[in-house]
């Protein structure tokens, strides 16, 4: 039983899952159908085809009825052999996940990055990738792997530089790439990044609830998966891209989330995908604009891979950002993001993707702030006024027609 009556709207400000829009929930209240009907194979191919969008690519995109979890075992198991060596990089708290993952089914991954949490604030390096791969001359690399939208800091690395990096070592890796929290809030190219499999989830950018997870997969990945030895059932590839081929699954999908995404595909390619991007930027710098005005640090120490999709904040030495966060859940009904493995009790994660707008910002803002005053944080500033000035000042920029 809580000791306290949280009243009104919640405000989930996480980063991830995002709260679902109305739109999405009414969509997804519609009857369970026959999901071997005819109406469910239109349905079917309709998100697989309106998703291909979203990745910026034209070659298959994988639908799991799992979280995101799933698709990173997809991604190594479809791919790879046991005791294959894959280059992964530490950018933070899910880059680790990811690699315990890779030993957990027998690969042996090399873990390379920054020491203590320099790498936490940074993205990933690619030279440091390129001198791995020009060192590697017999090719023992089979895979590297890197998590783009780093949810656990706020640093959104640069794909493209590690897609170059790759290609100037001359070196046959695949790249995978985990974009569970960055797709359809910052920008993302699956074919043009020469990306073999990019996975990703429904609880973020998307606005869907947690549930569904894809791989987006190359010509290159697929050619692999003929010859990767990886125990595999559920999640191989083969049979799910021959039935989605008529908008079906060999096993029964998850029909509602599909009408979600639907319908979420609609929201999103309406606003027109730049210009969620562009929303997105916004209130990120608005964001950070707040932060440095209470005078209190930045997660990302690098400006160029700030996250557009959530904002860490480094609590000063002697604050608990766990008891700041439970002060402003208690007294706000706001649900900030907790600080994860390194970062435990250092800092707190403000998300703002998916729905997000101004309002729906400063609201967030003005729990921060609050919540800062009480737990006796001195702050240099008014982040909330800042912000708000921010917001009214820049203009929206003018809406691109998709
Ligand atoms: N990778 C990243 C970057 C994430 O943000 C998350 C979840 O927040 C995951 C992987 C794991 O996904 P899930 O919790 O949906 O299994």
């Amino acid at each position: 039983k809580l000791d306290f009556h949280p009243a009104g709207r919640h405000f989930l400000q996480i980063p991830g899952p995002s709260p679902v829009p109305d739109r999405i929930l009414r969509a997804m209240s519609l009857p369970t159908i026959d999901h071997r009907g005819p109406e469910f194979g239109a349905l079917g191919l309709q998100v697989l085809s309106g998703i291909q969008k979203i990745f910026k690519t034209t070659q298959p995109v994988v639908i799991y009825p799992a979280s995101g979890t799933g698709a990173w075992e997809a991604a190594l198991t479809n791919t790879l052999s046991p005791g294959d060596t894959v280059l992964m990089y530490e950018t933070g708290h899910f880059a680790t996940l990811w690699k315990k993952m890779a030993e957990a089914l027998g690969l042996k991954p090399e873990f390379i990055g920054l020491p203590g949490i320099e790498g936490w604030r940074r993205g990933v390096q690619a030279d440091a990738i390129e001198a791995r791969l020009r060192a590697d001359t017999s090719h023992t690399i089979k895979a590297v792997c890197v998590v783009h939208n780093e949810t656990s800091t706020g640093v959104t690395s640069n794909i493209a530089a590690v897609r170059k990096a790759i290609d100037a070592a001359k070196h046959p890796a695949l790249l995978l790439v985990d974009t569970i929290s960055g797709l359809a809030a910052a920008d993302y190219r699956h074919d043009e990044w020469g990306v073999d499999v990019t996975v990703s989830g429904s609880q973020k950018g998307l606005m869907l609830p947690p549930g569904i997870s894809f791989n987006a997969v190359s010509k290159k990945a697929i050619e692999a998966s003929k010859t990767a030895k990886l125990p595999r059932a559920f999640w191989g590839w083969t049979e799910i891209i021959e039935m989605n081929k008529t908008g079906y699954w060999p096993y029964t999908p998850n029909t509602n989330l599909l009408y979600g995404l639907n319908e979420a595909l609609d929201m999103i390619l309406e606003e027109g995908l730049d210009n969620v991007f562009a929303r997105h930027d916004r209130l990120s710098a608005a964001c950070r604009l707040a932060v440095n005005t209470w005078g209190l640090e930045v997660q990302c120490a690098d400006p160029t891979v700030y996250s557009p999709i959530l904002t860490g904040v480094m609590t000063p030495e002697g604050f608990d950002a766990d008891a700041i966060r439970k002060t402003i859940y208690e007294r706000f009904n706001m649900s900030l993001g907790t600080g994860l493995g390194k970062m435990k009790g250092r800092m707190f994660r403000i998300g703002h993707l998916g729905e997000a707008n101004d309002l729906s910002l400063m609201a967030t803002l003005a729990g921060c702030e609050m919540g800062l005053k009480i737990a006796g944080v001195k702050l240099a500033g008014s982040g909330v006024v800042a912000a708000m000035e921010y917001l009214a000042e820049q203009k929206i920029p003018p809406l691109k027609i998709a």
